[in-house]
């Protein structure tokens, strides 16, 4: 082969490459994920309505509102904050397309950080999306990454200096929307996002947000609620009727008064709502797994990371049985039902009562998707997309 022909061979195939891996981007970038929002949802706005630079961003998202019946307090329920984690997404679409307050007002964010939902780990070989499979041929959703994309905000900085504690964190940490509250007006995309959230928690009076996580069996925090001091007691209680009552371990810790830049510590200091984050197990996310395959992400099966337990690394049980999506969903839904009624048995004068959605046990018998509605059979103006 000539010179000049090698050359030509070797342009074409990068060309193809491109092309090919281009297609592939934009397609998962551009993936519409349908909601079909239940009788419950009473209106749907955009983030921007509490903060208007947000317009026309890759995170201006939907906010859907649940008006109760009656009145009672309001709790907000933030998925997506972190997309790589999709049982937080999930349980937040079974809320949005099943839930209906008759005390007390909810608010659902299915991609807090929709930037972060539409593009996977760079270098990291994930699959670009997943699917849950329904009666009606199931349901495909963006996989997403921990960070923001860095299409809607780049470069990142040499140092990332959190504001207003002015800590030092991890240069990256500039994308990720759990290291950037409370954000600020002038900030960049990630930091507006938050401040946004801010506004919308002091201006919808809202009085306990949750914020919904999973984590990798190597981590420390897992299973566990991670509570503002302000939700000591709702998330003590809340975490003991949960082990009691339904069967799986549901730990508590602190929300350290020193770690900057969290959902659980700066929304709690820096509004009147409580803060919560729970914290489900992944083992897609742990870094000693098999092949990062979309079939691993929703069995949660993986001999690497069971070897990695038979050598005591794990803060987490593992078995060849994996950590299953239904199981992980379950775990959030029923976290967020018991924080509704244990804080309404604190609090009965400002109740907190939601029906229609499937707790733990439930989700696991009829999986997830059971409760995910078709949206070919939805009514136009019931049905949104993320
Ligand atoms: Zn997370």
């Amino acid at each position: 082969m000539t010179p000049m022909l090698r050359k030509i061979v070797f342009s074409v195939a990068g060309l193809l490459l491109l092309i090919v891996s281009g297609m592939s981007f934009y397609e998962s970038r551009n993936l519409k994920e349908p909601v079909v929002v239940s009788d419950g949802v009473t209106k749907v706005v955009r983030l921007s309505t509490y903060f208007s630079p947000l317009q026309g961003t890759a995170n201006d998202c939907n906010i859907y509102i649940l008006e109760g019946k009656e009145p009672g307090a309001t709790l907000c329920i933030l998925g997506g904050t972190h997309p790589e984690e999709p049982a937080g997404r999930l349980a937040t679409w079974l809320f949005a397309e099943n839930a209906v307050m008759s005390k007390g007002r909810l608010i659902v964010v299915l991609s807090a950080n929709r930037s972060g939902s539409t593009v996977t780990r760079v270098g990291g070989a994930y699959p670009p999306d997943f699917t849950i499979p329904t009666s009606w041929g199931g349901q495909t959703f963006r996989l997403g990454d921990r960070w923001s994309n860095p299409l809607d905000q780049w470069p990142d900085p040499e140092v990332y200096i959190h504001y207003p504690s002015f800590q030092e964190l991890a240069y990256v940490d500039i994308r990720n929307l759990n290291r950037c509250w409370p954000g600020r007006p002038n900030g960049t995309l990630t930091e507006k996002t938050t401040y946004a959230f801010m506004e919308m928690i002091r201006k919808e009076k809202v009085d306990i947000v949750i914020d919904l996580h999973e984590a990798e069996l190597q981590y420390p925090v897992i299973s566990t609620i991670v509570a503002h001091e302000k939700g000591q007691e709702l998330a003590v209680i809340a975490s003991m009727m949960l082990t009691d009552m339904e069967g799986f371990k549901m730990g508590m810790e602190f929300s350290p008064k020193n770690l900057h830049g969290l959902s659980h510590r700066e929304i709690g200091d820096h509004s009147d709502a409580i803060s919560l984050l729970f914290e489900a197990p992944e083992p897609f996310l742990d870094a000693t797994r098999g092949r990062t395959t979309r079939e691993q992400l929703l069995t949660g099966q993986d001999d690497f990371v069971v070897k990695a337990g038979k050598h005591g690394l794990l803060f987490e049980k593992i078995d060849e049985k994996g950590w299953p999506i239904d199981v992980r969903v379950g775990r959030h839904t029923s976290a967020v039902l018991q924080v509704m009624s244990s804080w309404t048995e604190a609090y009965p004068d400002k109740p907190l009562v939601c029906d229609n959605v499937p707790r733990y046990a439930e989700v696991i018998a009829r999986g997830t998707g059971a409760f995910l509605r078709a949206p070919a059979e939805a009514r136009q103006d019931r049905l949104f997309h993320e």
